[in-house]
């Protein structure tokens, strides 16, 4: 697959820590696989 934003064809698999918050409660969810565009850094839910 190729980045939606700079059509980069080096997407790497990594993962990452993401954070929600709802309703003022704050809810973290580690070891989410993702992979990250090279070129300019965004992430997509692998
Ligand atoms: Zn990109």
């Amino acid at each position: 697959m190729n980045c939606m934003y700079c059509k980069n064809e080096n997407l790497k698999n990594d993962l990452i820590t993401k954070s929600y918050e709802k309703e003022g409660v704050v809810t973290v969810i580690s070891g989410v696989p993702v992979l990250i565009c090279d070129a300019c850094g965004q992430e997509y839910l692998a």
